[in-house]
């Protein structure tokens, strides 16, 4: 009997150095540790879902009980009976526990009995506590008890996608990694290698529909490719992507983008009722819309070449397609109040069929626009922010020289506003290793890549 393994299972890195995606500098730490033995009885691993945490602390756990050495080694063989038992799921002196499905406190107070003995075949027992922030009060005082005074053989692994909701008495007695979203550059590429694995052709505009689709996180991205994969004959094309994912086929979308361009509103409502007749979620189409616009987007203000997505869409301009972005993100976010998300959805495209102008500027918040700026389209303060964190995830400098702009939107680039005085800031924002940075934040929140500095008088 052939046993069925899921992809993501499958190609889940088992090792360190085995491909692991895009935390390297958790990586690189904790094999200094492990080589310096400088290990620390509870570590919190934070992140999105999906961003390998859980891959991380069995790795951890095989490379502190690894029986290929006398001590810690900073990779497991993956051969000894210990490193087989985790990777089976079944070693002794690793104990997975999923706080999302067992909050109580019994199990904790079990746990503070049980962390007493040694372990049956390593070095140390470890504890591998996933979602660790659905515990109960209760739960978390009595896992305190236990992290107060740890027995020497024991290490904790709690794993969060939110750790503002872990007890402050908790996290001071951890040693913290914060594991990144994985860019979708990253995810894509992943995705072509594990398509190669499985002997599956990925078309490069596929691959990064489905990284786009799976928000910086690599299990979504990989299952996402295996429901493509079991759809697809031959070739995985966008196209397949799309059917695959039971969406709107492409050229059906590009005519609804098309119809709300021009303002053809009975037009734009016989399509949705189309697409309602096809069983389709208005959530997603809104979704998919949006997907669309910002391929054309990216491809109209030359940070992606090659792609044909978006290309028969006779929306051109970067500030058209940001502000019609702008009016289907709103929607998109309204229609979680609505308990019919066809009424969202014929709302938001009505809304942008009767703005003025070639797409209005009504469809979005009321913002102060000042006379210079009236040529442009501002960044929304929601996107400059999410611009600045990642900057500041970055580089702390670039982030400092860049929080004093003004962001905005003219013919397709974005320009930083300084006050007159600011001449460093204006400097060093242009010098290389800023530059660098704040490049990536751009390409990957507005889709822009060319910046340019000018000062306010
Ligand atoms: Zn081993």
């Amino acid at each position: 009997m052939v046993l069925y393994q899921s992809l993501y299972r499958q190609y889940r890195p088992l090792g360190f150095e085995q491909g692991f995606v895009g935390q390297e500098h958790i990586v690189r730490t904790l094999q200094n540790s492990l080589k310096t033995g400088r290990l620390a009885h509870a570590y919190l691993f934070s992140g999105p879902r999906g961003t390998g945490k859980t891959t991380t602390a069995k790795i951890l756990a095989k490379a502190v009980n690894c029986l290929s050495a006398d001590g810690p080694v900073s990779e497991p063989c993956n051969q000894c009976e210990l490193c087989m038992a985790v990777n089976r799921g079944n070693a002794m002196d690793v104990i997975e526990m999923d706080a999302a499905t067992n909050r109580g406190i019994e199990e904790v107070r079990d746990l503070r009995d049980r962390v007493q003995y040694a372990p049956a075949l390593g070095r140390y027992k470890v504890y591998i506590i996933d979602e660790v922030h659905m515990l109960t009060t209760e739960a978390f005082n009595a896992l305190l008890k236990t992290l107060e005074e740890p027995p020497a053989h024991v290490i904790f692994i709690l794993a969060t996608t939110e750790p503002q909701k872990i007890p402050a008495t908790i996290l001071s007695r951890c040693q913290r990694f914060d594991f990144r979203p994985l860019t979708e550059g990253l995810i894509a590429a992943h995705l072509q290698s594990i398509a190669q694995q499985a002997e599956a052709n990925l078309d490069p505009d596929a691959a990064d529909i489905l990284a786009f689709r799976a928000q910086g996180g690599m299990r979504d991205a990989i299952g996402l490719l295996e429901q493509v994969i079991a759809y697809a004959q031959g070739d995985i094309t966008p196209e397949q992507v799309w059917q695959a994912l039971g969406t709107v086929d492409k050229a059906r979308l590009a005519e609804l983008a098309n119809s709300l361009a021009t303002k053809d509103i009975s037009a734009v409502l016989k399509l949705l009722d189309e697409f309602g007749n096809m069983g389709l979620d208005y959530r997603q189409l809104l979704t998919d819309l949006l997907e669309l616009l910002r391929e054309r987007l990216l491809q109209v203000t030359g940070a992606r070449k090659n792609t044909k997505l978006g290309e028969n869409l006779i929306i051109k301009t970067a500030p058209e397609i940001m502000t019609m972005m702008d009016a289907v993100a709103a929607g998109l976010q309204d229609s979680r109040r609505w308990t019919h998300p066809r009424l969202a959805a014929e709302l938001t495209v009505i809304k942008i069929c009767n703005s003025p102008g070639p797409i209005s500027e009504k469809a979005r918040p009321a913002k102060a626009v000042t006379k210079a700026r009236q040529e442009s389209a501002s960044v929304t303060q929601e996107k400059w922010e999410e611009i600045l964190s990642l900057v500041k995830g970055e580089s702390i400098s670039s982030y400092a020289w860049l929080k004093e702009a003004k962001a905005f939107i003219k013919e397709g680039d974005l320009m930083l506003e300084y006050p007159g005085n600011y001449k460093l800031h204006c400097e060093n924002i242009v010098k290389p290793e800023h530059r660098q940075v704040i490049v990536q934040a751009f390409r990957q929140v507005l889709g822009i890549e060319k910046f340019k500095v000018i000062t306010r008088e």
